[in-house]
């Protein structure tokens, strides 16, 4: 499983009970975090911090971000790029390429690609999306065979806004077994002490959609939504039991 982020935090938010769930389930779990957030996702070392660099900001949340990875079982690589504004440029969709041609992930997990209030989320997952697509192509690097489209899963656009960027799930992952690691996780991030109450509300928000779809309680869920269409020799039905 590759999870492509943003910023330092967006994978453990968004996706951090799903990646604890699949590690815990002996998955390869491969986060790429492409920028620290230092400029836009910092808010709490910019207030303790006003004269402090993005360097220094950004060292600091590299340590949280790793911490985090660790409790969630995944490995983390950072890109050092920097945000707001994020820029993907030919060499940054090749080095995108290249990673999912190393990495060859059967899942892949990134940003939602409408999301107007935060460009450097859209265009994350658009990079994902069009470095897949590369990947995809024989001549993308032609001594590497090229790797077919994953399935590729977005997860939740920038909270609260979902509605306003057209986020409608089609997927639900029912986190009851691992929220209280993802809980853990998100508490290594001290420069956003807001995550929790966001994504505890989030979690419970989307459980309750989880429960009333399957008519089963669930606590706690992430939800997804689809890039590619199902294709299989069965239905994909929903696990009532
Ligand atoms: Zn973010």
């Amino acid at each position: 499983m590759l999870v492509v982020s943003a910023h330092a935090a967006d994978f453990c938010t968004r996706a951090g009970g799903t990646i604890a769930k699949y590690a815990g389930d002996g998955w390869k779990v491969q986060v790429i975090a492409v920028t620290y957030g230092a400029r836009g996702e910092s808010s709490g070392y910019w207030q303790a911090n006003p004269n402090g660099t993005c360097e220094d900001c950004g060292e600091i949340r590299r340590r949280e971000a790793h911490a985090a990875a660790d409790r969630l079982g995944a490995a983390i690589e950072f890109w050092e790029y920097l945000d707001y504004p994020l820029y993907f440029d030919e060499e940054r969709q090749r080095r995108l390429t290249r990673a999912i041609l190393d990495l060859r992930p059967a899942v892949v997990l990134t940003h939602w690609i409408e999301d107007p209030t935060n460009s450097d989320h859209e265009k994350t997952g658009r990079a994902v999306i069009d470095a897949i697509s590369s990947g995809a192509q024989i001549g993308a690097f032609p001594t590497t065979p090229p790797h077919a489209f994953p399935d590729v899963f977005f997860f939740e656009s920038t909270v609260p806004y979902s509605e306003f960027n057209n986020f409608s799930p089609d997927t639900y992952i029912d986190i009851g077994d691992t929220f209280a690691a993802k809980m853990e996780a998100i508490a290594c991030f001290a420069c956003q002490p807001q995550l929790r109450d966001y994504y505890v509300h989030f979690a419970r928000h989307r459980g309750f959609q989880a429960t009333n779809w399957l008519k089963r309680k669930i606590a706690n869920a992430e939800a997804f939504k689809r890039y590619l269409p199902y294709v299989g020799t069965a239905f994909p039905l929903m696990e009532r039991r």
